[in-house]
């Protein structure tokens, strides 16, 4: 396991500095292709990017921004890599502790583009964390009681296909389901019944349509099933479809794609616009905003997926420490994309421990990328 230090430093006397950013481009087969969508998105690997922060004082910080394909949301993967090394500049040499300062100074560095900074970021929460000597779910409010719930992501498919890929996550443990749809009505409509009462005690199961369906759709579909109670995430491409659902359905919603920061989230409090969010670390730009939205959410009484937008178990496993400090019943669930992937370079982290993950007790995010499996870095910034 890499060496972390958790003690000898002057912390909080002395400045801790950045003092070199490397970062690897990590290739990630999938170990079955996936589908969104009725086959709209399908993809075999993910592009992945690892970050490396450096400080004077010899304490490392790891960062991860590794998009669910380039097609899923506004991520271009390659271009994570070409944009931290447009970040380096204006991050050598601050204070990786003082996240928000270092978060304005990326803002002003380069507007927009979230999940860009969301890797840089991350390492700097792993280095806060392990100077404080602290695991980080006791950075972002303090470990809360009990396990993560794990749920799983079930590619779109066939009911039979559907039902295939959820007994192999049942047989690895998993009892929380979230089944890809958003094909055509009378499918869907299928789909939904079919699944839903295949359910068995104490299983869930969300129907995520990953923006699929027209209003027009979602109404027709969810009228008609309108005994199946379930949870229905991101039915509709935008916000203001959703609202205009909400009026026409009874089934509860999850807002996830549409959901792209701090703003999007307040106005989803004042429009009461569902009972549900997915957060997504590398979505919103990163654990600083992560923790803003969780906050809110808390307080406006919104349950949360909290998870990536796919990634190592480095990435898994930083949002697992903002889950495990977010109190039940708000923490709902969150996802191990590895667990989707051929292999996975990095030791420690979470695992999935029947269906349940726990955040790592050490210092910091607590996983640890295997440089000799990174391989040559992508590129090379210091002081
Ligand atoms: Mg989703």
């Amino acid at each position: 396991m890499a060496a972390y230090l958790v003690a000898g430093s002057p912390r909080g006397e002395a400045e801790l500095k950045i003092s070199r950013i490397t970062t690897w481009s990590v290739d990630l087969p999938l170990v079955r292709p996936y589908s969104l969508s009725g086959g709209r998105l399908k993809f075999e690997r993910l592009d992945g990017t690892i970050v490396k922060l450096d400080t004077d004082d010899g304490v490392v910080g790891w960062g991860e921004g590794t998009p669910w394909g380039s097609t899923y949301l506004p991520a271009f993967a390659r271009g994570i890599r070409v944009g931290v090394q447009e970040l380096a500049p204006a991050v050598l040499g601050l204070d990786p502790r003082q996240t928000d300062v270092v978060y304005r100074a990326m803002n002003l560095a380069l507007p927009g583009h979230p999940y860009i900074k969301s890797p840089l970021d991350m390492a700097c929460w792993d280095i806060a964390a392990k100077a404080a000597g602290l695991p980080l779910c006791d950075m972002l409010g303090g470990r809360t009681q009990g396990s993560v719930r794990l749920h799983s992501s079930i590619p779109s498919g066939t009911p039979s296909e559907l039902m295939a890929e959820i007994d192999i996550n049942r047989s690895e443990g998993y009892r929380f389901h979230s089944a890809k749809l958003g094909a055509d009505v009378e499918a869907d409509i299928e789909r939904m019944r079919f699944l839903d009462a295949e359910m068995e005690p104490g299983e869930e199961i969300t129907f995520d349509i990953n923006r699929a369906w027209l209003p027009s759709e979602a109404v027709a579909v969810l009228n008609t099933n309108r005994d199946i109670n379930r949870v229905i995430e991101q039915p509709c491409e935008t916000l203001d479809q959703h609202l205009q659902l909400r009026r026409l359905v009874g089934q509860p919603l999850a807002i996830d794609e549409s959901l792209q920061g701090l703003g999007d989230m307040l106005r989803i409090v004042e429009t009461n616009a569902c009972e549900v969010i997915g957060l997504k670390v590398g979505r919103v730009g990163g654990l600083t905003v992560a923790k803003q939205i969780r906050d809110v959410a808390v307080q406006a009484g919104i349950r949360m997926n909290i998870e990536d937008t796919g990634s190592t178990s480095l990435g898994a496993t930083a949002a697992v420490q903002l889950a495990q400090a977010t109190p039940e019943p708000f923490r709902r669930a969150t996802w191990l994309c590895f667990d989707h992937l051929t292999h996975n370079p990095v030791e420690g982290g979470v695992t999935n421990d029947a269906g349940f993950a726990t955040a790592p007790a050490e210092p910091g995010i607590g996983a640890y990328p295997d440089e000799a499996a990174l391989g040559e870095p992508f590129a090379v910034h210091a002081t």
